[in-house]
């Protein structure tokens, strides 16, 4: 991983001994990364430094041994050819993750990898991809292709903003919240007005574009959690969110 340039926050903060350790780990880059999902760890990893602790990015691809320790996994999107790529490798690895899940590991699934934490993605062309359960979701695929720019209503995050590109429709079954409800563009199908789902510590959305930079309120609630988790505690740092707020009126002004 490249280093990125220091901002004056960084450095200052940088001097102080670190509060610790947070390790983010994120699913299958190689075939579940479209849109810069990528983006939502490197932002984890900026905001964790900021907010006084040592961020550790890990990748896990289809075959590689899983890592022991981690504290934020994230998860990005793909084409379906990229879902069936790695459905056989996901259900190798469904008990960790579901694991995890349950004992209040915080997460993040974009898009694809949301759909495959659900129960199962029937998909348009034929195959049903089979989901590792986390979420009680399931997801068909459709002729209708839902694409553009949405802005959403969440009581926890706020306005969430994002852009999606799916056939598939998901459907919220009782185990499951949506994470938010759309003021813009479709979310989780064409009809309910959802988008997204929260489970746990576990927050699933359709939204690429990556969806942190314009969201860090979502990467603080994953960052907080894990260092409550681990450290018992946590005590944040002063972030730089000037970025972030004008990445966020831009958004807001953007069409469908
Ligand atoms: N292939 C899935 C679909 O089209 C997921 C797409 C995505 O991750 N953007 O529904």
């Amino acid at each position: 991983m490249t280093s990125e340039p220091q901002s004056p926050t960084t450095q200052s903060t940088a001097s102080q001994p670190s509060k610790g350790t947070i390790r983010v780990l994120q699913l299958y880059p190689r075939e579940m990364n479209i849109y810069g999902d990528w983006g939502n760890a490197l932002v984890l990893k900026q905001r964790i430094k900021w907010h006084g602790y040592t961020p550790e990015l890990l990748e896990y691809n289809v075959g590689d041994d899983f890592p022991d320790d981690v504290d934020i996994v994230v998860g990005g999107g793909g084409q379906d050819s990229g879902q069936l790529v790695i459905q056989d490798d996901l259900q190798a690895r469904a008990e960790q993750l579901r694991e995890l899940a349950e004992n209040g590991a915080p997460m993040l699934v974009i898009c694809g990898l949301y759909q495959l934490f659900g129960k199962f993605f029937k998909t348009s062309t034929g195959p049903t991809i089979p989901g590792i359960g986390i979420l009680d979701v399931e997801t068909h695929g459709t002729d209708e292709r839902l694409i553009g720019n949405v802005i959403m209503k969440s009581d926890e995050f706020g306005d969430i903003m994002g852009y999606e590109n799916h056939s598939g429709q998901t459907t919220l079954g009782p185990g499951v919240e949506p994470l938010g409800t759309v003021t813009k563009g479709a979310g989780n199908n064409s009809k309910d007005g959802h988008e997204g789902a929260r489970y746990n510590n576990v927050v699933a959305s359709y939204l690429h574009g990556s969806l942190l930079p314009k969201n860090p309120a979502i990467a603080d609630f994953l960052i907080r959690t894990a260092a409550e988790r681990k450290f018992g505690t946590f005590v944040p740092g002063a972030p730089d969110d000037d970025y972030a707020r004008l990445a966020r009126e831009h958004a807001a002004r953007r069409p469908r």
